[in-house]
């Protein structure tokens, strides 16, 4: 029985190998190679779904134990999603063949020429551990950007995560309920109710699509002296949606315009405090909540790489996705956290998804992927929903924004649910907030 003993950092001795459990399977399994996925996200998660078994045992290492659908993280953020409906749990999406295959830990440390990655449980932060892996895939995905400005982390929330989008909830409930507390300054509760979003992009638009929705459709009728007091501000420096034709950006901006309570501000924070907001132009605005859309930085475990990288941190690879540092294809790189420099894709779902696929063929065909082809991708359109029954599509053939684009984005999104329980869940929790409205309880 191989066994890998390591050193921990904090001077026990870790390790991570195989109990003899059933002495087939273990011969087995020492025939395929070891194939390590960093990430449980579009990237990871697509991959080890369709990686071939019977050529590589496969091991997943990431700080959570599920798969998040993020198109549909901003339908949570409100209520109009349940948490539970969004997520797969990562042991669902395979069988793996040995329990202890999954890891809820994250990688912090690779040695290449060791070919081990050092890992930190999520569980117990003292133990530390190594993997060893003869292929390792790093899909870990990024973090949003703070620009460096000041208070962003401390009093800001970001939508990267499902507790993200349960503390915004939490936030814009206990906003209100505070709002009808004896005592509340009418000052206080415009400051209260005043939220702010910062980022013009899908996230923030879609995330102010939804809190809108929430307003009109729900508070409005159990807070109706209070919603008057209401304000939702978009805060962008350029443009929203700059990755949609111009004829759909306009419509998604003239849509927010029309609405009484919603706003665009064209500027650029400069700091971020517990209750305001400053713009570069020294303006001054009271808030009650900021959510953070702003960019993608890197995670700290990709920044700990010497290798190759572009000029936002990105691991560079080839068309084949192996990591330029490594050309002998033991290591690669796809979503977020990768740009291929050859021929770069935009950080989306789409790409991370598609890439994972790629390179499960290609490993099953060619294991270290040196005579893969080069993948190619070629969108199969964008989609953005900008609240009240209407969305924005762009899509190879055509472009069109209303309410029948809104019917292709739930549609399109229904179907890229991994798994029929999703499936089911997810229309269950449209029909009841259309029915019965979000439910409002904080906890
Ligand atoms: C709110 C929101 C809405 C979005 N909507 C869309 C959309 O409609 N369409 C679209 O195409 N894209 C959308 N995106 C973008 C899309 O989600 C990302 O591009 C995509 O998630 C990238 O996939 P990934 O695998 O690179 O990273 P992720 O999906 O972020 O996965 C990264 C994984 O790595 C894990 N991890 C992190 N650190 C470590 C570590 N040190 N060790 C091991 N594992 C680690 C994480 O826990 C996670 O499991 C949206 C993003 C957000 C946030």
């Amino acid at each position: 029985m191989k066994r890998i003993l390591t050193t921990a950092r904090n001077g026990t001795n870790a390790v991570f190998g195989r109990r003899p459990r059933c002495s087939t399977s273990e011969s087995k399994s020492r025939e395929r190679q070891r194939l390590v996925i960093l990430g449980s996200g579009w990237g990871g998660y697509s991959l080890m779904k369709n990686i071939d078994q019977r050529k590589f045992s496969v091991v997943v290492v990431s700080p959570r134990n599920h798969f998040l659908f993020t198109p549909l993280l901003a339908s949570t953020t409100v209520g109009t999603l349940e948490f539970r409906s969004i997520i797969e749990p990562v042991r669902y999406g395979r069988k793996f063949r040995d329990e202890r295959d999954f890891h809820l830990a994250e990688a912090e440390r690779l040695d290449l020429e060791e070919k081990t990655v050092w890992c930190r449980s999520m569980l117990d932060e003292s133990n530390r551990y190594a993997i060893r892996y003869d292929k390792l895939v790093i899909a870990v995905g990024a973090l949003s950007n703070t620009f460096g400005v000041p208070g962003v982390r401390e009093h800001a929330f970001f939508l990267k995560e499902l507790v993200d989008a349960k503390a915004i909830r939490n936030r814009i409930i206990s906003n209100f309920e505070l709002a009808v507390q004896p005592g509340v300054t009418p000052c206080r509760v415009k400051q209260l109710l005043h939220f702010v979003i910062v980022g013009g992009g899908p996230t923030g638009v879609e995330f102010g699509a939804e809190l809108y929705d929430f307003i009109s459709q729900d508070m409005s009728r159990l807070f109706p002296m209070e919603v008057n007091d209401v304000r939702v501000s978009l805060i962008e420096a350029s443009q929203i949606l700059s990755g949609f034709d111009e004829k759909l950006r306009k419509f998604a901006e003239k849509k927010i315009q029309q609405r009484e309570k919603m706003e665009l501000v064209k500027g650029t924070v400069s700091e971020v405090h517990r209750d305001t907001i400053i713009l570069q132009d020294r303006s001054e605005i009271p808030c009650g909540l900021v959510v953070w859309a702003a960019g993608l930085a890197p995670r700290s475990f990709v920044l700990s790489l010497g290798v190759p990288k572009n000029k936002q941190q990105q691991l560079l690879v080839d068309q084949s996705l192996r990591l330029k540092a490594d050309p002998m294809g033991s290591v690669f790189a796809l979503g977020d956290c990768s740009c291929v420099e050859e021929n770069p894709m935009p950080p989306t779902a789409q790409v991370a998804e598609r890439q994972g696929r790629y390179l499960a063929k290609s490993l099953s065909q060619y294991s270290d992927a040196t005579h893969s082809p080069p993948m190619h991708f070629k969108s199969v359109g964008m989609l953005a929903y900008v609240g009240d029954y209407q969305a924005v599509a762009e899509l190879p053939q055509f472009k069109f924004g209303g309410f029948h684009s809104w019917l292709l984005w739930r549609s399109a999104y229904l179907t890229r649910l991994g798994n029929w329980r999703l499936r089911l869940q997810v229309p269950i929790d449209w029909f009841k907030t259309f029915f019965y409205g979000r439910d409002v309880s904080q906890f």
